[in-house]
């Protein structure tokens, strides 16, 4: 798979059963549909992003891109608890688009958000 941001190789990384791809090069984060939701609740899962977080507010500012998987138009999307966090999803098959930094970012209020859920609405631009 093709990483959506910089057309880098995305590998696969393995954490407690779960597989999600990081791009070899930005470390940017795919998950499948619900699997960021999983993987955010398990205890130490922030090893996963292994990229610098400059890397990822870099990124962070660039067009739109393409699902990897399905080839959907990804929608931008603001996280609810914390709105600084922007990241894309798909449409189509559901998956999630992380730039490196920001799943460590989003398991900062990890307790909030299982007491409140998960939160997501589109970006208005
Ligand atoms: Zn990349
Ligand atoms: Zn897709």
């Amino acid at each position: 798979m093709r990483c959506p941001k910089c057309q880098n190789t995305m590998r696969e990384v393995d954490f407690e059963g779960l597989t999600i791809e990081r791009c070899e090069c930005c470390k940017g984060l795919w998950f499948d549909l619900h699997e960021c939701k999983k993987l955010i609740a398990i205890k130490g899962s922030e090893i996963i992003d292994a990229g610098s977080p400059s890397v990822g507010e870099e990124h962070n500012k660039l067009g739109v891109y393409d699902c990897p998987k399905c080839l959907h138009r990804m929608s931008q999307m603001v996280d609810h608890q914390q709105p600084h966090i922007w990241y894309e999803q798909c449409p189509g098959c559901g998956g999630v688009y992380l730039d490196a930094g920001e799943f460590s970012d989003l398991k900062d209020v990890t307790v909030m958000d299982m007491l409140k859920g998960w939160f997501a609405k589109p970006r208005m631009s």
